[in-house]
């Protein structure tokens, strides 16, 4: 999608600090981590949000959870929090699919 921010993070036309890629996703620190491990994992398609997974393309969501678990695994973090976003009132602030993983602070729950 030629406007979307994280489209064009991916195709590198916005710099970023890159965590992790593969062919089907592209993982990336977050500009403004709100822990000290704070990490982004994006489908390389374009897809608006949880809401428009479906079954041509929820390979890549289950995909994404694979590399999840490994990059955590290589960064020696056992404990943390995956979070994605869906619509305004929910706080997505960027209409491209995308898995927050936090880490390296105590958290609550509910969250806010
Ligand atoms: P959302 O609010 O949609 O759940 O998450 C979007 C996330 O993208 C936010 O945590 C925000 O800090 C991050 N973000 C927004 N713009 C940029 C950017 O240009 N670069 C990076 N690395 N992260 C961004
Ligand atoms: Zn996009």
């Amino acid at each position: 999608m030629s406007d979307c921010l994280f489209c064009k993070i991916i195709s590198g036309e916005i710099p970023s600090s890159k965590v992790y890629e593969d062919d089907v996703c592209y993982a990336f620190n977050d500009i403004a981590p709100q822990a000290p491990t704070h990490f982004l994992v994006v489908p390389k398609t374009h897809i608006g949000s949880v809401a428009e997974v479906d079954g041509g393309n929820s390979a890549a969501v289950a995909h994404i959870f694979e590399v999840i678990a490994k990059l955590t695994k290589e960064m020696g973090v056992e404990s943390y929090r995956v979070v994605s976003n869906i619509g305004e009132q929910a706080g997505q602030s960027v209409p491209h699919l995308h898995f927050h993983v936090l880490a390296g602070r105590d958290m609550t729950w509910p969250p806010g």
